[in-house]
């Protein structure tokens, strides 16, 4: 059974710490906490590390009826590789991946990622599954599993679907996840040998989210790129993948006249606006040098092997 807590009514003659009211459960159980969903589509929200969720609920952004926390279900806290490719469960923290020799070792993007996150505190908390499914466009987690071209897995009451990562973020803070559903794995295919990849950021400061980050993959065949992945995060509505520049870098040798011009052609495929973080010209500039910078990391890495 799922245990049900009733909020005291909030109070009111003091500092409010979520001005909202909502029924909280603690499933125990991945199947109880997709019934839940089910039962109540659309009015619950999914609570994991809560470092996303909390903070919108603490201003009101977000004013869900029911929170279902997921954080008891250790089912969907792992890191395994399988035959077909590295497994990491949606509850997994951002620490535990910035933790992981396997992941450091084999996809050292979504490790540089996990790293620039926050601060310890946060990734001691926050979940990878989490940092998906809040879809903002400045997501870290999002460019490297885009370049090593991950499939995410939701689990609903109707079963069980796979969907590509770049096929994942709709809009800002809308993914393609039913209401009802819950993101369980992230599922990344072993990089060919060959393969080099990076990930760069740039932000106000070490705590905050991405002016804009880059991630790259690069495979090299004797001096020559066979392929080249690029993504970016805070450039667009979504995470992007720099189609037209991987294009461009497809069967080229990777010189610095070859890399500065797909490096402009990546920034010319960005969307950027002007916000608080920073400003639309300055996104696009920014992207050009962290591309260029993401590409030289990725292809040493790709010739050192
Ligand atoms: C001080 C601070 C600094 C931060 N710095 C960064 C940063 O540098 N980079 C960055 O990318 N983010 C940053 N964040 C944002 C946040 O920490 C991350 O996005 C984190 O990974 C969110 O994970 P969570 O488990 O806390 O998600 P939660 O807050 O629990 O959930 C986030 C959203 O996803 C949904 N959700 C969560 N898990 C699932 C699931 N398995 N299935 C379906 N829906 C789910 C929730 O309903 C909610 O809408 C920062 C946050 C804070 C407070």
């Amino acid at each position: 059974m799922a245990s049900r807590v009733r909020p005291s009514p909030i109070n009111t003659m003091n500092t409010h710490i979520i001005p909202v009211r909502f029924e909280y459960f603690a499933p125990k159980t991945l199947n109880e906490a997709v019934d839940l969903l089910s039962r109540f589509r659309g009015r619950a929200k999914v609570l994991a590390g809560g470092t996303d969720l909390v903070v919108q609920m603490k201003v009101g952004r977000v004013r869900p009826e029911y929170v279902v926390s997921i954080r008891w279900l250790r089912e969907l806290d792992f890191i395994d590789t399988r035959e077909d490719g590295l497994h990491i469960g949606a509850l997994t923290k951002l620490r535990r991946i910035e933790k992981s020799d396997v992941i450091r070792r084999g996809f050292i993007a979504l490790y540089e990622a996990a790293k620039a996150m926050g601060g310890v505190q946060v990734r001691c908390m926050g979940t990878v599954g989490g940092n998906l499914c809040n879809a903002s466009p400045a997501a870290d987690t999002a460019p490297p599993l885009m370049v090593y071209e991950a499939r995410v897995k939701a689990v609903s009451t109707r079963g069980e679907r796979e969907i590509p990562i770049t096929k994942f973020f709709k809009g800002p803070g809308k993914s393609a996840l039913e209401p009802d559903e819950i993101l369980t794995e992230v599922m990344i295919p072993y990089q060919p040998a060959n393969t080099g990849s990076a990930f760069l950021k740039v932000a106000r400061t070490s705590m905050d989210l991405a002016k804009v980050n880059v991630a790259a993959a690069i495979n090299v065949r004797e001096g020559v790129v066979r392929w080249a992945r690029i993504a970016l995060g805070a450039v667009a509505p979504t995470p992007i993948r720099a189609l037209k520049a991987e294009a461009y870098l497809a069967g080229k040798e990777l010189g610095e006249d070859v890399i500065a011009r797909a490096a402009e052609i990546a920034a010319s495929e960005t969307r950027p606006i002007t916000d608080v973080r920073s400003t639309a010209w300055y996104r696009r500039e920014v992207s050009k040098v962290l591309v260029k910078d993401a590409l030289r990391i990725a292809y040493g890495r790709a010739v050192r092997g």
